[in-house]
Protein backbone atom coordinates (compact mmCIF):
# COMPACT_ATOMS: atom_id res chain seq x y z
CA UNK A 1 0.00 0.00 0.00
CA UNK A 2 1.13 3.23 -1.24
CA UNK A 3 0.00 7.05 -0.09
CA UNK A 4 -0.41 8.61 -3.25
CA UNK A 5 -2.70 11.49 -2.34
CA UNK A 6 -3.96 13.92 0.87
CA UNK A 7 -7.26 15.46 0.11
CA UNK A 8 -8.53 18.36 2.01
CA UNK A 9 -11.84 17.09 1.62
CA UNK A 10 -13.94 13.70 2.06
CA UNK A 11 -15.29 14.59 -1.31
CA UNK A 12 -11.93 15.20 -3.80
CA UNK A 13 -10.65 12.16 -1.74
CA UNK A 14 -13.38 10.22 -3.29
CA UNK A 15 -13.50 11.70 -6.39
CA UNK A 16 -9.73 10.68 -6.98
CA UNK A 17 -10.07 6.69 -5.72
CA UNK A 18 -13.02 6.45 -8.51
CA UNK A 19 -10.59 8.52 -11.18
CA UNK A 20 -8.05 5.70 -10.08
CA UNK A 21 -10.67 2.62 -10.04
CA UNK A 22 -11.66 3.89 -13.75
CA UNK A 23 -7.87 3.01 -14.78
CA UNK A 24 -8.11 0.27 -13.20
CA UNK A 25 -6.07 1.06 -10.27
CA UNK A 26 -7.13 -0.46 -7.30
CA UNK A 27 -7.44 2.39 -4.33
CA UNK A 28 -8.92 2.56 -1.12
CA UNK A 29 -9.60 6.03 0.96
CA UNK A 30 -8.48 6.58 4.51
CA UNK A 31 -8.90 8.73 7.23
CA UNK A 32 -12.25 9.28 5.71
CA UNK A 33 -14.08 8.90 9.03
CA UNK A 34 -11.90 10.61 11.68
CA UNK A 35 -13.06 14.14 11.27
CA UNK A 36 -16.32 13.47 13.42
CA UNK A 37 -14.90 10.97 15.75
CA UNK A 38 -11.83 12.44 17.08
CA UNK A 39 -11.92 16.32 17.21
CA UNK A 40 -8.86 17.03 18.83
CA UNK A 41 -6.58 15.78 16.21
CA UNK A 42 -4.68 18.28 14.23
CA UNK A 43 -6.47 18.97 10.80
CA UNK A 44 -3.86 17.68 9.03
CA UNK A 45 -3.70 14.04 10.81
CA UNK A 46 -7.02 13.71 9.91
CA UNK A 47 -7.31 14.64 5.96
CA UNK A 48 -8.45 11.89 4.14
CA UNK A 49 -5.72 10.00 1.99
CA UNK A 50 -5.80 8.06 -1.26
CA UNK A 51 -3.80 4.97 -1.33
CA UNK A 52 -3.29 2.60 -3.92
CA UNK A 53 -2.60 -0.95 -3.25
CA UNK A 54 -0.27 -2.37 -5.81
CA UNK A 55 3.00 -0.42 -5.49
CA UNK A 56 3.56 -0.73 -9.27
CA UNK A 57 0.50 1.64 -10.25
CA UNK A 58 2.42 4.32 -7.77
CA UNK A 59 3.46 6.44 -10.94
CA UNK A 60 0.48 5.45 -12.88
CA UNK A 61 -1.73 6.77 -10.16
CA UNK A 62 0.51 9.96 -9.24
CA UNK A 63 0.35 11.00 -13.40
CA UNK A 64 -3.76 10.68 -12.80
CA UNK A 65 -3.78 12.61 -9.79
CA UNK A 66 -1.72 15.49 -11.38
CA UNK A 67 -4.08 15.61 -14.21
CA UNK A 68 -7.00 15.66 -12.37
CA UNK A 69 -6.87 17.31 -9.38
CA UNK A 70 -5.37 20.63 -10.61
CA UNK A 71 -8.12 22.33 -8.74
CA UNK A 72 -8.55 25.98 -9.03
CA UNK A 73 -10.78 26.64 -6.45
CA UNK A 74 -11.39 30.48 -7.92
CA UNK A 75 -12.80 29.76 -10.90
CA UNK A 76 -14.03 26.19 -10.26
CA UNK A 77 -17.90 25.69 -10.29
CA UNK A 78 -20.03 26.12 -6.58
CA UNK A 79 -20.15 22.45 -5.14
CA UNK A 80 -23.64 20.98 -5.48
CA UNK A 81 -25.33 18.38 -3.43
CA UNK A 82 -26.46 15.26 -4.78
CA UNK A 83 -30.15 14.80 -5.68
CA UNK A 84 -29.72 10.86 -5.65
CA UNK A 85 -27.65 10.05 -2.11
CA UNK A 86 -27.04 13.87 -0.79
CA UNK A 87 -23.48 14.05 -0.75
CA UNK A 88 -22.14 17.06 -1.61
CA UNK A 89 -19.81 17.38 -4.26
CA UNK A 90 -17.13 19.63 -6.09
CA UNK A 91 -17.85 21.58 -8.71
CA UNK A 92 -15.50 20.43 -11.23
CA UNK A 93 -16.94 16.89 -11.33
CA UNK A 94 -20.28 16.09 -12.89
CA UNK A 95 -20.19 12.84 -11.41
CA UNK A 96 -21.32 11.76 -7.45
CA UNK A 97 -18.43 10.68 -5.82
CA UNK A 98 -20.59 8.83 -4.03
CA UNK A 99 -23.26 6.87 -5.87
CA UNK A 100 -21.81 7.88 -9.40
CA UNK A 101 -24.70 9.93 -10.27
CA UNK A 102 -24.65 12.64 -12.74
CA UNK A 103 -25.05 16.36 -11.77
CA UNK A 104 -28.46 17.65 -13.28
ZN1 LIG B 1 -24.72 10.64 -4.82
Amino acid sequence: MIRVFTADNRALAWHIKNILQSNSIEAEVRNDTLHSAQGGIPLNECNPEVWVVREADEQQALQLIDENSGIDLESAPPPWKCGSCGEQNLGQFDICWNCQAAYN
